[in-house]
């Protein structure tokens, strides 16, 4: 295997994946999910068959590389990962021809995968083979490998960007939601405990954290680890309710969870802009890329009725202008009474 392919294949890290959950019993809320990847797996190993191809869908760091290790955990396969957009047609070919019987391959960003690399999936995921070039130039001739029964799991946050044929060739598709803040406090309190050292904090401690971290689990642990730090160096390590507080305050995240990006996203829309602007001069405005704006910054503005989506732009909602001490666009309007 090249050097490249074996970069593509990241590393299984498992101190990167010290605090993720390792079965579907650890892992936090989505009941309905759970539920059904239960069914399937079962299904599957009393079939002793391979999974069909799985299609996880959210918003970043919800959880869909962390489902995506439970499922092979729970298959008992191996576990293989490659980023979508950098991938190119024969690297692909040297993964699938790795894979063994029940292996997962777990694709991040799948929609990002390059249209003709998508399209060499195609018979990989439905017959299980691969056609390889042998030779070069227009003598070459084409071989048809067969390739082991593998699952592919992809993983998107913009499932619209995939092609209706690849999407139609996921047998199992599944969206993630944000979670609830006592979900959150849960994974919360399980953190702290697993951490090395595990840190003390306080209840109404986890519930600030939970209630800031808007719904999202990657965001909960960074706050922790980070809230973590300041607690060791600014007091005595515990993280307390006061002490939340204030380092919350220190890094700039508000009492719903948003953070200077969020900040600066609206109060340009709203200020730079009069509340209505296209995502190519927003982005420009902020100086973040428009990939960034869309797949991070706005779904949880869209959540939360910050913000809505129409054909003319971008729209800031009467919530984000009070959020921010802006007067409402209805009062600014001039009266011709
Ligand atoms: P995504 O792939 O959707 O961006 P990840 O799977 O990388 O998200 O999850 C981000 C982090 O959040 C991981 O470190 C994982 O530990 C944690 N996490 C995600 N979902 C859960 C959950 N349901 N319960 C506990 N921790 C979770």
């Amino acid at each position: 295997m090249s050097k490249q392919v074996q970069e593509l294949l990241e590393a299984y890290d498992e101190t990167q994946y010290s605090l993720r959950p390792q079965t579907l019993k650890e892992f936090i809320g989505q009941e309905t999910i759970k539920e059904r990847l239960h069914i399937h797996i079962n299904a599957a190993k009393q079939r002793k068959q391979a999974l069909e191809h799985i299609l996880l869908v959210g918003p970043p760091g919800l959880g869909k590389t962390t489902l995506a290790k439970i499922i092979s955990n729970e298959m008992g396969g191996g576990f293989k990962s490659a980023v979508g957009p950098t991938m190119e047609r024969l690297d692909l070919a040297t993964i699938l021809t790795n894979l063994e019987a029940g292996d997962i391959l777990f694709v991040d960003e799948i929609h990002r995968m390059k249209g003709y690399v998508q399209e060499s999936m195609y018979p990989a995921m439905e017959d299980y083979k691969i056609d390889l070039p042998v030779g070069q130039g227009p003598s070459a001739d084409i071989i048809t490998v067969p390739l082991s029964r593998f699952t592919l799991v992809g993983a998107t946050t913009r499932e619209g960007l995939l092609s209706g044929p690849f999407q139609n060739r996921f047998g199992i598709r599944i969206h993630l939601g944000y979670y609830t803040d006592d979900e959150i406090q849960i994974a919360i309190n399980q953190y702290s405990n697993r951490l090395q050292p595990p840190v003390e904090i306080e209840e109404k401690a986890e519930r600030e954290l939970a209630c800031r971290s808007r719904g999202t689990m990657r965001i909960a642990k960074n706050l922790l680890l980070n809230v973590r730090d300041y607690a060791t160096v600014k007091s005595t390590g515990v993280i307390t309710h006061a002490v939340a507080q204030e380092a919350l305050e220190f890094f700039s995240i508000d009492e719903l969870g948003l953070d200077k990006g969020d900040r600066d996203y609206l109060s340009t829309l709203i200020e730079k802009f009069s509340g209505r602007a296209g995502l190519k001069s927003l982005a420009v405005a902020v100086s973040e890329d428009e990939r960034t704006i869309e797949e991070v910054i706005e779904p949880y503005l869209l959540k939360i009725g910050f913000l809505s989506l129409t054909p003319t732009g971008r729209v800031a909602a009467d919530p984000a202008y009070a959020h921010l001490g802006f007067p409402s666009p209805q009062d600014a309007q001039p009266t011709f009474f």
